[in-house]
C-alpha cells in the first residue's frame, strides 16, 4: 500500500485528509499550526514534524495550502519537502494557484526526480466533507491515472484538463464565475431590500427560481441572518479573482464583470472583512 502525505490542514485539507485515512488509507500529516493535526492523528494518522520528514517517509505528497507563497514555503524552507524528494514521488498539489505558479513548481519538482500535478478543487467544506469535490487535474496522464483512486475518495468526479497548469487555469475559471455570482446575489438581495421587501419572502423567491443553486442554498442562511463564519475566506476570493484577473491581462482578454468583482472583493477585504465567508461581500455592498 502507498503511503500518503498531507500538508495542510485547514477548512478543506482537514475533512479531504480525514476522507482518505476513512478509506483505509495510510496516511501521515503535517500543518504549521501542530493543533490543527489532532483530530486526524486520533483518528490514527500518522504526524510528522516537518514537510521533510512527510515527504520522506511518503509515496504521494498532497498539498491543500492557502496560496503560492504557502507552497513556496512548504518546498523550499529548511526541512522542506524538496530536500526528501526522490525518483518516483508524487506531489498532488490541490491548492488555489496561477497556471504560471504551478508550471514553475512542476519545474522544481521534476529538478529534484518527482513528478508534480495540479489537482485544485471546485466545492467549499460541506463537498470535502461528503466527497463531493469536482477536482481539476493537469498533468501527465499517468500520473493523474495513478492518482485516480485518491480522488475518487475525495471527490465525485475528476475532469483531467490536460499538461501542467491547466487545472489551474480551470479553477480561476470557475471561481470567477463563483466571485460574479456571489456578487450577483448580494446585490439583487440590498435591491429586493432597500424596495422594502421582505428578506425571507425574497430569499423563497430566489429558492423556487431558475437562478436557485447549490451556492445559493450553502449560502443562504448567512444572508438571512447576516452573519458570516467562514466556508471559503473571503480573503480567499479575493486572492483568486487577483490570480484571474493578472492571468486574463496575460491572455489579452478583458473580463468587465471580474474586474468589477474583483474590486469589490478587494475593498471588502481591506476593510476587515477577510476573514469571514465570501458572503460577506454583502456586508461591503450593503453599507453603501
Ligand atoms: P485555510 O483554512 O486558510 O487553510 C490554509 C492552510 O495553509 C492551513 O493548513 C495553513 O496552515 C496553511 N498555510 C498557510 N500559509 C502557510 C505557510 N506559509 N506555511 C505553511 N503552511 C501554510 O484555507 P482552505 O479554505 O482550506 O483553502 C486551502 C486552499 O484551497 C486555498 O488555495 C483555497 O483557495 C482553496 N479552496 C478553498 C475552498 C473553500 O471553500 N475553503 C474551496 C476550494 C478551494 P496553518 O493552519 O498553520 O495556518
Amino acid at each position: 500500500m502507498q503511503t500518503i502525505g498531507w500538508i495542510g490542514l485547514g477548512h478543506m485539507g482537514e475533512p479531504m485528509a480525514m476522507n482518505l485515512l476513512e478509506a483505509g488509507h495510510k496516511v501521515q500529516v503535517h500543518n504549521r499550526t501542530i493543533s490543527k493535526t489532532n483530530s486526524l492523528v486520533e483518528a490514527g494518522a500518522g504526524r510528522l514534524d516537518s514537510p521533510k520528514e512527510l515527504a520522506e517517509r511518503s509515496d504521494i505528497i498532497f498539498l491543500m495550502l492557502s496560496d503560492s507563497n504557502a507552497v513556496r514555503e512548504v518546498l523550499q524552507q529548511d526541512n522542506g519537502v524538496l530536500e526528501a524528494i526522490t525518483e518516483g514521488k508524487i506531489i498532488v498539489d490541490m491548492s488555489t494557484l496561477s497556471p504560471e505558479d504551478s508550471l514553475s513548481l512542476a519545474k522544481q519538482v521534476s529538478e529534484h526526480g518527482g513528478t508534480y500535478i495540479d489537482a485544485p478543487v471546485s466545492g467549499s467544506v460541506g463537498a470535502a466533507r461528503t466527497s463531493q469535490l469536482v477536482i481539476l487535474a493537469g498533468g501527465e496522464t499517468k500520473t493523474v491515472e495513478l492518482c485516480q483512486p485518491y480522488f475518487d475518495v475525495l471527490g465525485k468526479k475528476t475532469i483531467h484538463f490536460g499538461s501542467t497548469g491547466k487545472g489551474s487555469s480551470a479553477k480561476l475559471a470557475i471561481n470567477m464565475l463563483l466571485g460574479i455570482m456571489g456578487q450577483g446575489i448580494a446585490e439583487s438581495l440590498i435591491f429586493a431590500e432597500k424596495s422594502g421587501l421582505n428578506k425571507d419572502s425574497v430569499l423563497e423567491m430566489i429558492s423556487q427560481s431558475g437562478m436557485n443553486s447549490p451556492l445559493f442554498q450553502g449560502k443562504k442562511e448567512l444572508y438571512r441572518h447576516e452573519e458570516f463564519p467562514a466556508a471559503f475566506m473571503l480573503e480567499l476570493m479575493s486572492k483568486d479573482l487577483g490570480l484571474a484577473k493578472a492571468e486574463a491581462g496575460r491572455l489579452g482578454t478583458v473580463l468587465p464583470l471580474a474586474d468589477t468583482a474583483n474590486a469589490t472583493y478587494l475593498s471588502a477585504k481591506e476593510n476587515g472583512k477577510g476573514k469571514l465567508d465570501m458572503a460577506a461581500v454583502y456586508l461591503e455592498l450593503k453599507k453603501n
